[in-house]
């Protein structure tokens, strides 16, 4: 006789993480803390990562470029089998947003904790990611849900009817890449050339699409978690709008003054639409939002980077959640329970120049790190440790949780000044410099105060 979800619930004991650095020791966290066993893997530039030491087990899988190690789906596969493992976490970048990953997973018998590789594949493509979400009655920027044709007068009149400007992008793009304004009519034609182009370079796939351009956004985004069984629900929202070419910098939960009747019918729009795919897991909506409405961009089917801020204000663990939605647990909360409060901040705090955002490699010398009520710090480095310039340069996170919005801030003032890393460069300079800015401070700035502000400093 086939099992049953509820007999099937618990299906693995021993988790493997596909991931370095700060999310690699939260993942590993959260499995001891539900008495699961791990396995880390490691690539030959990180042998003396310190989550190596507190796993059950730990394996290098390959040399230091992350293709050859943390890329490598046989590598991992095989040091799963090896290890005993039962599951992967992916945690994010890397391989958790690759349907085909998630399928090798499920195919050599082991569980993928994240969503089904054909939720992965719809949400990949952000054509079919837009269709889906208009079907299930979820706000989108306006413009087609179909790629681009070839012909260059229905795309004239694409863009007409859109209206002036309109942004290009690529189907597969993902990172803030493959994406290009266009102001007016005379320069269509180019861009549209130029992003194909790209596109098939980088993605490998020349599909397009086409939307308004909204000129003064904010980054709002939703996180929902789903079990097997069709319950979802969502956690709040989140305001990611401080964003450096479109990466984010700081983020925050819940996004300020968006009165509550504005986002419930959006988040409950969000969880409509995980019920349609069936969707599994956690992930996340990411909205523009603009004039009072919210439009729709692209969903992450993986946990985020700056899911922390949503677990200070919720007070739900994310990845536990993520971790027992895969082991076939019934969602043990429901849309009532979710009470979201306080304000939270999240530094990402890199090992990068200052003023010019190089990134920086070498030896950290000297590490102090804040403490106190409602301070949080998500990382793997310690003094002594060597930052590697194979990767990313996020080498921690700075969380804070206060009652008020203002509590936070000055709060989060106090954690940077409590922060010192020597031996590298750092951001920090910068994010004590952009806490003490009054425009912030009020709240509500958009996607492009980052860039404006840095602007004005450099000319100062
Ligand atoms: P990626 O997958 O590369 O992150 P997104 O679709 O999430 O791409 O967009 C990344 C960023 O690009 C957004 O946060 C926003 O700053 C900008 N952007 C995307 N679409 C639009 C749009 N229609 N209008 C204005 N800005 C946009």
């Amino acid at each position: 006789m086939p099992e049953t979800l509820e007999q099937s619930a618990g299906r693995f004991d021993t988790v493997l993480i596909a991931n370095r650095g700060e999310i690699a020791v939260r993942i590993q966290r959260a499995c001891r803390e539900l008495g699961l066993k791990t396995v880390a893997i490691c690539s030959e530039a990180d042998r003396q990562a310190p989550y190596g030491k507190t796993a059950d087990s730990f394996l290098c899988i390959g040399p230091s470029t992350a293709a050859k190690s943390y890329l490598n789906q046989d590598a991992i596969l095989l040091a799963a089998r090896l290890a005993g493992a039962g599951a992967i976490h992916p945690g994010y970048g890397f391989l958790s947003e690759n349907a085909a990953f998630a399928d090798a997973v499920e195919k050599a018998g082991l569980v993928f904790i994240g969503p089904t590789a054909s939720s992965i594949a719809i949400m990949g493509d952000k054509i079919s990611a837009k269709r889906a979400m208009m079907a299930a009655g979820v706000p989108c920027v306006p413009g087609p849900d179909t790629a681009l044709p070839d012909d260059p007068a229905t795309i004239e009149r694409i863009a007409l009817e859109i209206g002036y400007p309109v942004i290009i992008k690529a189907a597969g793009g993902g990172g803030g890449r493959g994406m290009r304004v266009v102001p007016k009519a005379d320069v269509l034609h180019e861009a549209i050339a130029l992003t194909r182009e790209e596109a098939r370079k980088a993605f490998g796939s020349r599909s397009l699409y086409m939307e308004k351009f909204l000129e003064h956004p904010r980054h709002i985004e939703i996180q929902v978690i789903c079990d097997d069984h069709g319950n979802a629900v969502w956690l709040g929202h989140r305001d990611c709008s401080m964003q450096r070419r479109h990466q984010k910098v700081v983020e925050e939960a819940p996004a300020p003054g968006i009165a509550p009747d504005i986002i419930q019918p959006v988040g409950l729009a969000c969880v409509q639409a995980c019920l349609q795919i069936g969707y599994r897991g956690v992930g996340t909506f990411e909205f523009l939002y603009e004039d009072g409405a919210f439009y729709f961009i692209e969903m992450n089917t993986r946990l985020q980077v700056e899911h922390p801020v949503t677990e200070m204000t919720s007070g739900v663990d994310i990845v536990q959640a993520q971790i027992r939605a895969a082991q076939g647990h019934v969602l043990d909360l429901i849309q009532g329970d979710v009470t979201c409060e306080g304000h939270s901040f999240e530094c990402r705090i890199n090992a990068e120049d200052p003023e010019t955002f190089l990134p920086s490699a070498g030896v950290v010398t000297h590490l102090a790190l804040p403490a106190g009520p409602g301070i949080r710090v998500d990382t793997h480095i310690h003094a002594g440790y060597k930052v590697s310039p194979y990767y990313d340069s996020l080498i921690a996170k700075l969380i804070v949780h206060a009652p008020t919005r203002a509590e936070a801030m000055a709060r989060m003032r106090e954690a940077l000044a409590g922060t010192e890393v020597e031996g590298i460069s750092t951001n920090i300079p910068f994010l004590r410099a952009l806490f003490e800015d009054g425009a912030f401070a009020q709240g509500e700035t958009d996607i492009h105060y980052l860039e404006q502000w840095l602007k004005l400093r450099r000319a100062a």
